[in-house]
């Protein structure tokens, strides 16, 4: 269960614990709170704007990306991984076949962060059939004519079925701000927007979790340096990804901003220790499968007399 306690620095092992290794799954559960974005202080909350957003200052560097928990190697978790994918199967098609809720996950990161390989390895747990994934890139010539979440909107989930967005409307309040797309009141104006947005699918069935995948800038570096190396990564080195380096510690600015005033118990963030991509795969699968366990869904009921129905 994710709850809401401060557990940030010291893990079980640190703390002399060492969790046996059946013990180990609810272990790393245990760990998952410092991932949650706190919702901050509720006194805050009176004086914030609106009283819409809760403002909880987040400071990015209080978040080890290099954190894996418990665990040291990659083999540790494989086991834990692959059962939280064939859970993520059985519950999606319960949602399916309940049709009452619907599921948004939000993946956002730096370059080289790590949505793809998320989407691959975690996401891979979907049935196609009941899963849609979007990603989001510069906008067209025809989006930019309309409000900024007129793009989004048409890929939400309906009931019963999952979206996985790729970047998403977030976009327009991280890279839209750093460029200076538009002018800073615009963009300011887009967290109330988005918090709107987000509560309007809350209150429609969607059950939303938004992931920003941490790494580090040198392991981006590392990442990018493979790329250039590897003939069949060639294809995702962007040289535009060179000058959105030279600014990062304006995007983790503005990332810390979205977690602060974009978070709330209908649509809480995480973020997500993500140098090491097991760790990232486990923590992500983990924190789906305990979200759609607390849909408590139920399969409809059968028809009546089924049980004399026989198939010629
Ligand atoms: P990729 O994820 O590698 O396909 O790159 C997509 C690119 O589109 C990234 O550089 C994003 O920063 C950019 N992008 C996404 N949404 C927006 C937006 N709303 N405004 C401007 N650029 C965007
Ligand atoms: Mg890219």
């Amino acid at each position: 269960m994710v709850t809401q306690v401060a557990t940030k620095g010291k893990t079980l092992t640190e703390r002399g614990e060492v969790p046996h290794p059946r013990e180990r799954f609810s272990a790393v559960e245990t760990r998952f709170p410092a991932y949650a974005v706190p919702f901050g202080d509720p006194r805050l909350a009176a004086t914030a704007r609106r009283n819409r957003s809760v403002w909880a200052a987040i400071d990015l560097s209080e978040y080890d990306p290099d954190d894996s928990g418990v665990f040291k190697t990659k083999s540790e978790v494989r086991k834990l991984v692959k059962s939280n994918r064939t859970r993520i199967a059985e519950l999606q098609e319960l949602m399916f076949a309940e049709g009452k809720h619907a599921m948004l996950i939000v993946l956002q990161a730096m370059d080289a962060g790590g949505k793809d390989g998320t989407i691959r390895h975690v996401m891979g747990g979907f049935n196609p059939q009941g899963c849609h994934v979007v990603g989001f890139g510069v906008p067209t010539k025809q989006e930019l004519a309309h409000d900024f979440l007129w793009r989004i909107h048409p890929h939400t989930p309906p009931r019963g079925y999952v979206s996985i967005f790729n970047r998403s409307h977030y976009e327009d309040v991280l890279v839209v701000r750093v460029k200076e797309l538009v002018p800073k009141k615009v963009w300011q104006a887009r967290y109330d927007h988005i918090n709107n947005f987000e509560r309007l699918l809350a209150d429609s069935g969607v059950t939303i979790l938004k992931f920003y995948l941490h790494i580090s800038k040198d392991e981006q570096k590392k990442r990018f340096e493979r790329r250039l190396q590897r003939p069949d990564k060639h294809w995702k080195f962007d040289p535009a990804d060179l000058k959105t380096r030279t600014r990062w510690d304006d995007y983790m600015r503005a990332f810390e901003d979205v977690f602060s005033k974009c978070n709330h118990p209908w649509a809480p963030w995480y973020i997500v220790p993500a140098n090491r991509k097991w760790y990232r795969n486990l923590v992500v699968s983990t924190i789906i499968v305990e979200a759609m366990e607390r849909m408590d869904m139920h399969y409809p009921p059968a028809l009546e007399g089924l049980e004399g129905i026989v198939i010629e």
